[in-house]
């Protein structure tokens, strides 16, 4: 067990990056009012951590010390206060001291240094409306995150893209996500709000008729407040586990509600054994622009540890239908880092992958939750520090030479080696959508069970959420009450319109 002591207001942060080179390892943390180190708070432990920060004229100064059986270590920095936001500065201090012993200590970096946020653009962004240019922000990260040389270009390559379409903001458009919570079976890493067809299918229909009810009434206000849509999102779960005549059901009032002024409208296809050339005639028909087929992996054994109903012939299969029926934007998911998988897994995904030429590629992270299971079964992957970093080098290298480049970027918690998500895309076929969702300078309108709405106050710099009931029944049987709540939340931002 690792023991952290602190001294601030700041033990999450601190532990944070303790995390990182600690991994699942238990962190016990203790306060301390004084400066003094108390040894009996250190009986057991393994590791013992000290953090602490002192206010010395116009400067923080952020200590660090590591005790363990062999050695002691300390590293401590003076940091000069610049008047702005003292809390951040005194946070980022910490992580930094801390950040450095370790990595010093243990001979170890992390691409994303003291970065544990999920938006790393965010800062990007932020520095770009201040006017400052690429060198100043790609050294801005690297000095005060500490983060590597390449993700610095990384983050600044992507910040340029999404501006693109991000620009100029306009308050009255907003994008719409459509939530399937079905799945044909739970995949064992799954740690989203999906439900197997086997256990509630029975629900389907009431549940469409529930969501239909709340897109009616949403779109009524939209119209009276003089909204316009510039994307849609269906996603999941996996909204093809719908039957054909369902997802007409769906898709049709989307595209008549939704539809007239969207330039995209995505269908998630995720899982290949529920793709049918009957349900992509019903996408076509109502003008689905895009769709995702997500392998996952291309090795079958891996799709059958994971608990994947489906193997690689169905993937290849299911994009060659999609294809013939005239599908020319096709996204593809693969995750790195899948128990069991190395490089030489990787290589025969892309290779097959390679064949078929989606328009984009999203590169996910292993991340293995508490609600997963994976994690129930204890059965996640060794820790491989490294491989998957390698595994992040050598996808994003071949999205290149299959013309793509990184157009949007997040990361999670408990991702394999603190890694990230990127989407790769031919230039001009980025999913819009998924900018916007990130960057989070558009409103948001959600529909469906666990969804969540968020509008955003642009000149305010402020972000207010609306969560949908996560359970099935709960979410029809109270769909009045939730459409009530939606309209509040929207009619606080457009009151005025
Ligand atoms: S397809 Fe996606 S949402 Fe469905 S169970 Fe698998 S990981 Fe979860």
């Amino acid at each position: 067990m690792i023991k952290l002591v602190v001294n601030h207001n700041y033990a999450s942060e601190a532990a944070n990056i303790v995390r990182l080179f600690y991994g699942k390892q238990e962190i016990e943390i203790a306060e301390m009012e004084a400066l003094e180190f108390d040894q009996s708070l250190f009986q057991d432990a393994e590791v013992l951590l000290q953090s602490t920060i002192e206010h010395k004229s116009g400067s923080i100064l952020a200590s660090s010390m590591m005790q363990t059986p062999e050695k002691t270590e300390e590293y401590n920095e003076a940091f000069e206060r610049n008047g702005t936001k003292p809390e951040k500065q005194e946070k980022e201090a910490v992580k930094l001291s801390m950040y450095k012993l370790l990595s010093n200590s243990l001979n170890r970096t992390y691409p994303w240094g003291i970065l544990t946020g999920i938006r790393p653009l965010k800062i990007v962004h932020e520095l770009l409306d201040k006017g400052f240019d690429e060198e100043y922000i790609k050294g801005y990260m690297k000095e005060n995150y500490l983060i590597s040389n390449e993700k610095a270009e990384l983050s600044y390559e992507i910040a340029e893209t999404e501006r693109k379409f991000l620009y100029p903001i306009d308050d009255k458009k907003v994008s719409i996500y459509i939530g399937i919570p079905f799945c044909p079976t739970r995949c064992h890493y799954c740690s989203f709000t999906s439900n197997s067809l086997d256990k509630a299918g029975s629900l389907v229909d009431d549940y469409l008729m529930a969501m239909l009810k709340e897109m009616n009434e949403t779109a009524e206000f939209m119209n009276n407040k003089g909204l316009s849509v510039q994307t849609i999102y269906i996603g999941g779960g996996t909204p093809t586990s719908l039957n054909a005549s369902q997802l007409e059901r769906l898709l049709e009032t989307a595209a008549e509600l939704f539809g007239s002024e969207a330039i995209e409208f995505t269908c998630e296809a995720g899982r290949p054994d529920t793709i049918t050339e009957d349900k992509l005639r019903v996408m076509k028909r109502y003008e689905v622009t895009r769709i995702s087929i997500n392998p996952q992996t291309m090795n079958d054994d891996t799709l059958k540890r994971i608990g994947r109903a489906h193997d690689t012939k169905q993937t290849i299969e299911s994009f060659e239908l999609a294809r013939r029926l005239g599908f020319d934007n096709i996204n593809m998911d693969i995750i790195l880092g899948l128990p069991g998988e190395g490089l030489e897994h990787l290589e025969r995904t892309l290779t097959e992958i390679g064949k078929l030429k989606p328009e984009s590629l999203t590169i996910h992270t292993m991340a293995i939750k508490r609600a997963s299971i994976i994690n129930e079964k204890q059965e996640a992957a060794e820790s491989r520090e490294g491989v998957t970093s390698e595994m992040m080098e050598r996808a994003a290298g071949f999205t290149r030479q299959l013309g793509m480049q990184p157009y949007y970027l997040y990361r999670q918690k408990h991702m394999a080696e603190n890694l990230e998500n990127v989407g790769f895309s031919k230039p001009g076929l980025e999913c819009i959508y998924n900018i916007q969702m990130i960057e989070e300078r558009q409103t948001n309108i959600a529909f469906g069970a666990d969804a969540i709405t968020k509008t955003v106050f642009n000149t305010e710099n402020r972000i207010e959420r609306q969560g949908n009931i996560k359970d099935i029944r709960l979410y029809i049987s109270r769909i009045d009450e939730q459409i009530e709540k939606k309209l509040k939340l929207l009619g606080d931002l457009y009151k005025n319109s």
